[in-house]
């Protein structure tokens, strides 16, 4: 590989990110203020318009249109109306033709819900520091690494230089449920040669190498009220509910066999997980239960599909009717979310052996590799573009969790890494004025 950097210029950019650490920190607390959990990821779009804007480039709403996405194979059906959400983009251009390779950087601007408020030691939309940590929700997933990407674009800029070829900088909605808003950014703009997306390590700087696909199935169950003094003449929902998810716990321990896992996975203790998310249902203490539905998020190994997985939840649900208890029940299944295939990572791709060298280089370590059970925006790229995707980040704690925070060290080495590695990749030039 060559090093197409001198070394006047990589002095440069890293002066430049380390006097930025302020500011990174200063514009991530900003993000974690906006509580953008599904359907209300307004304000930290806004933000993201605002951020683009600071950095020279001219930001760009790109909304997700369903009915245009339906067709293809990386497409969930979504939860909620799209209205007023639109993504947000921002692309530079180099003056002249390109002399480089494009670049996309790309983050997600959702969060998962904060749980239990009262249980955070500080308040979750509220950012706090301690021990060199940030805390707050989606400060680790992943609003230090949407920072970064800002940080480094921005630090060439004080350097005096920018990217000498294309460079898409995108902030998505929905990465927590369908991943749509990065489908819909994918098909929106040119095919970039590669794309960095800097998702947190789990506990320690990161390099996903492989994630899980995830169907999300929701099932109603429908029973027969009574007062609990004839309960027997009664049908319990909840309690046919619980059935019902007692026999997915049977599916998952299937599914982790030893010889359904990747070679990708060997080693990760448990990488299928299939969770009851939510349950909701019944109308009183001293009543039978009417109704209840549970939410699930079913992972799927590679070598298993989506497709597969959902017609697994469809064969599940329709033996559980049989079951004595839910005699009489009637049980109905839906799939919203996601419908998510595995994804394995091409780690030998220029951008990730790039990305790993400037990692090295900023930080004298090495990223680990991380064969995630959750996933990312990253399988859009890889499974239906054929773009290489380096998706690595910060060490974040306790993500989708209590408390869940982030190392600003470790998110200042990410930025460092993302700004040489964007430079190497696309090349530099004297920044336009
Ligand atoms: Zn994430």
């Amino acid at each position: 590989m060559t090093q197409t950097l001198d070394p006047g210029a990589r002095r440069a950019i890293l002066d430049a990110v380390d006097s930025l650490r302020d500011w990174s920190v200063e514009r991530l607390s900003d993000l974690v203020r906006c509580p953008s959990t599904l359907g209300r990821e307004q304000s930290a779009l806004e933000r993201m318009a605002v951020l683009y804007g600071e950095l020279g480039l001219v930001p760009r709403r790109v909304p997700v249109v369903p009915d245009a996405l339906a067709a293809h194979p990386g497409f969930s059906p979504p939860l909620v109306d799209y209205a007023g959400r639109d993504n947000v983009v921002a692309l530079h251009h180099p003056r002249g033709a390109a002399k480089g390779r494009s670049l996309a950087l790309q983050g997600h601007v959702d969060v998962v819900p904060e749980g239990a408020a009262d249980m955070w030691e500080t308040p979750p939309y509220e950012p706090a520091i301690r021990d060199g940590r940030i805390y707050g929700r989606g400060a680790g997933d992943m609003k230090a690494g949407i920072v970064s990407t800002c940080a480094a674009f921005r630090a060439l800029r004080l350097a005096g230089l920018q990217p000498a070829a294309e460079v898409q900088m995108q902030s998505v909605i929905e990465e927590e449920c369908t991943g749509n808003g990065a489908l819909a950014c994918m098909l929106a703009l040119p095919k970039p040669d590669a794309v960095i997306i800097p998702e947190p390590g789990p506990g320690h700087d990161a390099l996903y190498t492989a994630e899980v696909g995830v169907v999300w199935a929701w099932v109603t169950v429908s029973g027969r009220p009574a007062h609990v003094r004839d309960m027997q003449a009664g049908l319990n929902a909840i309690e046919a509910a619980q059935i019902i998810g007692a026999a997915f716990k049977d599916y998952e321990r299937e599914m982790n066999d030893g010889s359904r896992i990747h070679p990708a996975f060997r080693g990760v203790n448990h990488p299928v997980n299939v969770n009851l998310g939510t349950i909701e249902g019944g109308e009183w203490n001293s009543s039978v239960a009417t109704r209840c539905r549970i939410g699930l998020r079913v992972g799927i190994m590679m070598g298993n599909t989506a497709a597969r997985v959902r017609s697994d939840i469809e064969r599940i649900v329709e033996a559980a009717k049989g079951h004595e208890r839910l005699r009489g029940a009637r049980v109905t299944l839906d799939f919203k979310g996601f419908m998510a295939d595995p994804c394995v990572f091409d780690t030998g791709a220029e951008i990730v052996r790039l990305s790993r060298r400037a990692y090295a280089e900023v930080t004298g370590g090495s990223l680990r590799d991380y064969p995630a059970t959750g996933l990312t925006d990253g399988r859009f790229f890889a499974l239906y573009q054929n773009t290489p995707v380096a998706c690595f980040g910060p060490d974040a704690v306790d993500i989708h969790g209590i408390d869940e925070n982030v190392g600003l060290e470790s998110m200042h080495g990410i930025t460092r890494t993302i700004a040489l590695a964007m430079a190497e990749w696309c090349g530099v030039e004297a920044a336009t004025p």
